[in-house]
């Protein structure tokens, strides 16, 4: 540490305080690395002192190492390190250490016990920057290294703890090697716990996105009104149909249905009546329509449906279910004296159909419904646009009982 602080004060301090953040934390990295060589540094003085080493070794020791840490941070503040693909120097940095770790085993093999400790240092600093792949390298080149001066230095090793002191030095450095150790380790568990608030704080935000994007959706293609899909909605799903059927060749309808004299109920029991009757007929055609078909508001008093996997005739049944049923309802309690009828006209799917061809069909059938007394159903079938069919069953249109089949709004 003292030697990075050195080499600090030696630099300008506004020269270090103009460099950019990223170079500042890559040289206090640095900066810790010499504090390693530091602490190491004074165990070896304490075996010097004790008389289990010269005093050459720790001052060799301590001259590598300034070297090493003078041209680390040159490289780094200089801007230098910015070519490399690791402007920290990170693992040139880590097997610069375990050289200069072997070098004091070649050098003071008598305390060779200490310094294979100290091998776990930069080993562990490097399992937070390394990839699996650099790791398992650095392990490899380490494990070739010591065991190529190992064989060199051979019986000269020699575990000696045999004073207090170099018990005690042992001890030392045991200490460190652990506290570095743990300090690596800290950094990982403290990492590991921001993340996992981060992650915590990333799936609430996203389950709190995906909620309001639902609600968002839900919103975007629903009528307020009648909860039902609304035209852009139903637009979509019928250009969808469209192509599905151009693909495939299987026939769909669409039926747009508008309530009879929508006008009259407003006017005799006020919009707020109109309303709840809207919503109470959307209902009754949710209720009777097919599972896999579509109902929508197309807008005012009008609504549409999309009828998949039908020809006319199986749709007309449908609408003709619908029909009735809104006659039959019992709509004495919201209008009383007047019941409310729909009509309604059909197109079945034609090859080449687009969206405004088959509803301009569909709307041809609905005005011939109207033009036929109303509370009815009329598919257009026929190629040509204003070509109607009547149903059937429908031939004779029946107006509905309250309201005179004459009368026009
Ligand atoms: P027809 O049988 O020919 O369809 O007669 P109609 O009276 O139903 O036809 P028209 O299109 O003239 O009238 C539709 C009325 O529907 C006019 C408008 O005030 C009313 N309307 C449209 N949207 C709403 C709504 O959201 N709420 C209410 N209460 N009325 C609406
Ligand atoms: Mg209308
Ligand atoms: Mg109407």
């Amino acid at each position: 540490m003292a030697v990075a602080l050195e080499i600090m004060h030696m630099m300008n301090r506004s020269f270090f305080a103009s460099l950019d953040a990223k170079t500042q934390i890559r040289l206090r990295m640095t900066a810790l690395a010499a504090g390693d060589y530091a602490a190491n540094l004074v165990i070896m003085l304490g075996f010097a002192i004790s008389g289990a080493v010269s005093w050459d070794i720790p001052l060799k020791i301590l001259a590598v190492a300034v070297v090493f840490n003078i041209i680390f941070m040159t490289a780094i503040a200089s801007g230098l390190s910015l070519r490399f693909r690791d402007p920290s120097l990170t693992a040139i940095q880590t097997y610069a250490a375990w050289g200069m770790i072997l070098l004091g085993i070649f050098l003071a093999p008598q305390i060779s016990y200490i310094f294979i400790l100290y091998l776990i240092v930069p080993m562990s600093f490097a399992s937070l920057h390394f990839s699996r792949r650099m790791l398992w390298l650095a392990w490899l080149f380490l494990m070739c290294a010591l065991g190529f001066v190992m064989w060199i230095v051979g019986g000269a090793m020699a575990n000696n703890v045999a004073t207090l002191t170099e018990r005690a030095l042992f001890w030392a450095g045991l200490a460190i090697v652990f506290a570095r150790f743990v300090a690596s380790n800290a950094e990982i568990a403290g990492l590991r716990a921001r993340l996992q608030e981060k992650n915590k704080a990333l799936s609430a935000m996203t389950s709190q996105l995906t909620a309001a994007t639902g609600k968002l959706v839900e919103l975007a293609n629903h009528d307020e009104l009648t909860g039902l899909l609304n035209r852009r909605e139903f637009m979509r799903r019928l250009h969808e149909e469209l192509m599905r059927s151009e693909r495939r060749k299987s026939v769909f309808c669409v039926a747009i249905i508008d309530v009879d004299h929508f006008k009259r109920v407003n006017d005799e029991y006020g919009h707020l009546i109109g309303d709840a009757v809207l919503s109470q007929l959307a209902r009754q055609l949710g209720a009777t329509q097919r599972g896999t078909d579509t109902v929508a508001r197309y807008g005012g008093e009008e609504f549409t449906l999309l009828l998949v996997d039908a020809d006319a005739d199986a749709a007309a049944k449908g609408l003709e279910r619908m029909r009735s049923s809104i006659e039959r309802f019992d709509w004495e309690p919201l209008t009383p004296g007047r019941s409310i009828t729909i009509s309604a006209g059909i197109a079945a799917w034609q090859a080449g159909d687009t969206d405004e061809r088959i509803l301009n069909r569909a709307d041809a059938a609905l005005y011939a419904a109207k033009n036929s007394g109303r509370n009815c159903v009329k598919k257009a079938v026929a190629i040509a646009l204003n070509s109607i069919e009547e149903l059937p069953q429908h031939e004779a249109c029946p107006a509905s009982a309250d309201i005179p089949a004459q009368a026009s709004d």
